[in-house]
């Protein structure tokens, strides 16, 4: 049989059988098999001594050639098989050096802080907190505050009535509050006195959206009813909180205001921080930022709640909650509040 076709034949062979391995142990099986001492090459050498000299170099040169060929295809194909192993591995390994993934952490909205703050400042000042429903029967909302059905003030609060909400054998009729002073009444009627309560809470006004007003906003209410409270108390409350809240040096004015829960009426201000009374932009150059209704409670709304306006006299405030951070932190647009927009929300 001619030699050289023989070598042809194993080299063939081999290089198809290399070609389809896949893993490790069967490379060591192949080159035992076509490169060890017992393969057939090695086999096909041995024979070589009883071919002619001449021809005995040729065959030499070329079997040569052919280990060359082999060993060659043999380390590719270990390359091959280690590149696949640690494809493989890569998949379920951790990648130590890559950077972490930020897991953001949630935090209270800037309004709430402003709730939590307020709250816990008046607790210290002997208040307790309750909230109350909001929707509401306009006899809380309205004519349990002294203002009754045709009253000009229901005009300044735009209101949203609930369908189909009434009360049997009564004309009251459902709504969303227009702002926390129903839980005053409700407070009054149900609560044995002494009372001091805030309330905070949100609110809805039927009216447009813009950078100052919203449908729905958060108020806190305040009250104290007891024998023998004045104005006085009202403005030492009030005095004192805007020194806790806003700082010692901050300076309160009240000037006479008109609300038809109380009598008499007033609104608070508190000199601005930025120009320090100077007048401002923030202030309207004025010097002053209003933020509080108040008034001692309207002998009306005492009676209606069933308590003796001759005896008892109480004070009540309403603090607007959203103005609040705007003015520490320089907000300009109040709907950025609920906007839900997390690159606001997380700088508070
Ligand atoms: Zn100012």
């Amino acid at each position: 049989m001619d030699i050289k076709k023989q070598l042809n034949d194993v080299r063939n062979q081999a290089l198809k059988e290399l070609d389809d391995i896949k893993e490790n142990t069967d490379i060591e099986r192949w080159r035992v098999r076509y490169m060890g001492k017992k393969s057939q090459l090695a086999e096909i050498m041995r024979g070589l001594s009883d071919v002619p000299i001449e021809m005995r170099k040729t065959i030499g040169a070329t079997s040569n050639a052919m280990k060359a060929e082999l060993e060659t295809a043999l380390i590719a194909k270990e390359q091959e098989i280690k590149n696949l192993e640690l494809a493989k591995s890569a998949e379920d390994a951790i990648d130590v050096t890559l950077p972490g993934r930020i897991q953001h952490q949630g935090h209270i909205h800037p309004v709430t802080q402003a709730i939590e703050e307020i709250c816990g400042i008046f607790e210290g000042l002997g208040f307790q907190i309750v909230e109350g429903n909001e929707v509401e029967w306009d006899h809380y909302n309205f004519d349990a505050l002294n203002i009754p059905k045709e009253h000009p003030a229901r005009d300044t609060m735009d209101t949203f009535w609930m369908k189909g909400g009434s009360k049997p054998e009564t004309d009251w009729k459902m709504l969303l509050r227009t702002h926390t002073s129903p839980m005053q009444a409700r407070t009054m009627e149900s609560t044995p006195l002494p009372i001091r309560i805030v309330v905070p809470g949100r609110v809805y006004r039927y009216e447009a959206t813009d950078a100052t007003h919203l449908a729905m906003f958060t108020q806190i209410e305040g009250l104290a009813v007891d024998e023998g409270i004045t104005f006085a108390d009202l403005k030492g409350t009030l005095n004192e909180f805007v020194k806790r809240f806003y700082g010692p040096d901050r300076k309160v004015r009240f000037r006479t205001d008109f609300f038809p829960f109380v009598e008499p009426g007033a609104e608070i201000a508190v000199s601005c921080a930025i120009c320090g009374g100077e007048g401002c932009r923030v202030c309207g150059n004025s010097g002053w930022i209003e933020i509080s209704g108040c008034g001692m409670v309207h002998p009306s709304v005492l009676e209606m709640a069933g308590i003796d306006s001759t005896k008892y006299s109480g004070f009540a405030f309403g603090l607007g909650i959203e103005r609040i951070p705007m003015l520490r932190y320089g907000i300009e647009d109040v709907r950025n509040y609920y906007s839900g927009d997390l690159r606001f929300l997380r700088q508070f």
